[in-house]
This record gives structure tokens, C-alpha cells and sequence, in this order.
């Protein structure tokens, strides 16, 4: 770590936290209306400990076996962890009482095994473990994520399930050159929220997370609620293996 990294990453969060303003402004939101959280995957330790001495107070992980010890090494009580990757079946034992959100939620077998977890695990006060519900609004075959036409009939048997709470919807846009092209995603996903909202009312849909470094000020123009940024802030990844 040196000072040049410091400098960078303060004039990256200065930057994101200006346009994410900007979006909000731009459809008459407020600013404090987005959470920011910053995708710290394939990051170490050092770099979220200056983000955060920085003001990051939300980072999002994609993989379960890097993000627990992160959380270990690091969870002081203004520091708020979110899981945004796919969730195998077989680690969902490790992530109960680690994370406030799991973003990723896209089966009604994860939602059950995850359940049964959270029965088992005592959260504080009898609180229900916070999901969302991840959409695959464009219907790319390499996108996890729920059918958009099978959401309603899933959310209602979730809803069942005791120890978890549905708070929103979480998507992932194509890859695209133009963001523009990213915003019937997210517009849809708003609209398929408006109607969870009336068919499924006990749930506080709450949260629309969607948008990452390359069009989140078009997904807070359609209403997220959370971006979830990584190179925007932390700059390029080293690609390796199965990390995006
Ligand atoms: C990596 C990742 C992000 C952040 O992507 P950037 O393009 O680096 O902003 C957001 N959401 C999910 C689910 C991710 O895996």
C-alpha cells in the first residue's frame, strides 16, 4: 500500500459518490436513497481496510470461501457485508449471521437449505436472515437467476419459509457497450417489483439491486436502490478463474 493507491482510491469513491448524486438527481431522488457497496472480490484485506477508512461502510463479495475470513479478520459494527455471487447449496451453512444481504437468492431449494440454516443459527433477536431475489431479466442462458414469469409463484412459497425475509430484487445486466442499452433491464425489473408489490404484499420489496461500474447511473435512474461497484472504485481485477 502506498500513498499513489490511497490517493487513487479516494478520487474513485469521490467520483462514484458524485455520479451516483448526479442519477439521482437527474429523476428527482435523493442521493441517500442508494447504498453504495463496493464490490471487494479478489481485493485484500489492506485495500478494504482503506476503503473503509475512506467512508465505504458496504462491501459485496462473490465467493464465499474468499469473503468469510475477510468478514472474520474484519466486522466492526458499521461495516455491513453482502453476499453478491451464486450460492452453492453446499456452502450456505457459512454464510448465515456473516452477511446482511444475500443478494443471490435464485432457486426455492437454496431458499429452504438457507432456511433450515438460519433456524439452526441463532441471529440476534429472532431477526430473519434479509434476501433478495435474484431475476434473470435478460434471459441469457449464461445468467443465473430466476424466470421472470415463475418470480410471483416462488416468492409466495419463500415467503413461507420462516427465518428468511425478501427485501427487493437483484439483476445483472448484459454486458453491453452503451449502458442505454442496459436500461429496459433494469426498467423491467422495477416494473416486475410494482407488481410483486401488489401480489405479494407482506414482503417490503424494499431494494432493487442493480448496476455495477459500467451502467449504474442508468439503473439509479430506474429506480435501484444498491449499485454494486467493484472496478469503478478498486480498479481493474486480475482475472482468474471463475471470478468476473
Ligand atoms: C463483480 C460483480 C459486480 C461489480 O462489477 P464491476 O463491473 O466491477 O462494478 C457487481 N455484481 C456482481 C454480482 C458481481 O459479481
Amino acid at each position: 500500500m502506498n500513498m499513489h493507491q490511497k490517493e487513487m482510491l479516494a478520487a474513485n469513491i469521490t467520483a462514484v459518490r458524485g455520479k451516483i448524486a448526479e442519477a439521482a438527481q437527474r429523476v428527482g431522488r435523493r442521493p441517500e436513497e442508494i447504498t453504495l457497496v463496493a464490490v471487494s472480490k479478489t481485493k485484500p484485506l489492506e485495500i478494504v481496510k482503506l476503503a473503509y477508512e475512506l467512508g465505504i461502510t458496504h462491501f459485496g463479495e462473490n465467493r464465499v470461501q474468499e469473503a468469510v475470513p475477510k468478514i472474520a479478520a474484519f466486522h466492526l459494527s458499521d461495516i455491513h457485508w453482502h453476499m453478491i455471487g451464486h450460492l452453492q447449496k453446499n456452502k450456505v451453512g457459512k454464510v448465515i449471521g456473516q452477511f446482511e444481504c444475500i443478494h443471490s437468492i435464485d432457486s426455492l431449494d437454496l431458499a429452504e437449505t438457507l432456511n433450515r440454516h438460519a433456524a439452526s443459527f441463532n441471529l440476534t433477536g429472532g431477526q430473519r436472515q434479509p434476501v433478495l431475489l435474484q431475476v434473470n431479466i435478460s434471459g441469457e442462458t449464461s445468467k443465473e437467476g430466476i424466470e421472470p414469469d415463475t418470480v410471483i409463484s416462488l416468492t409466495r412459497q419463500i415467503t413461507t419459509l420462516e427465518h428468511l425475509e425478501i427485501q427487493g430484487l437483484m439483476t445483472l445486466a448484459p454486458l453491453v457497450d452503451n449502458p442505454e442499452k442496459a436500461r429496459p433491464v433494469f426498467r423491467a425489473l422495477r416494473e416486475l417489483r410494482d407488481r410483486l408489490h401488489n401480489e405479494v404484499p407482506e414482503c417490503s420489496w424494499q431494494h432493487l439491486s442493480m448496476g455495477m461500474t459500467d451502467d449504474y447511473q442508468v439503473a439509479i435512474e430506474e429506480g435501484a436502490t444498491i449499485v454494486r461497484i467493484g472496478r469503478a472504485i478498486f480498479g481493474e481485477r486480475i482475472k482468474k478463474g471463475t471470478s468476473q
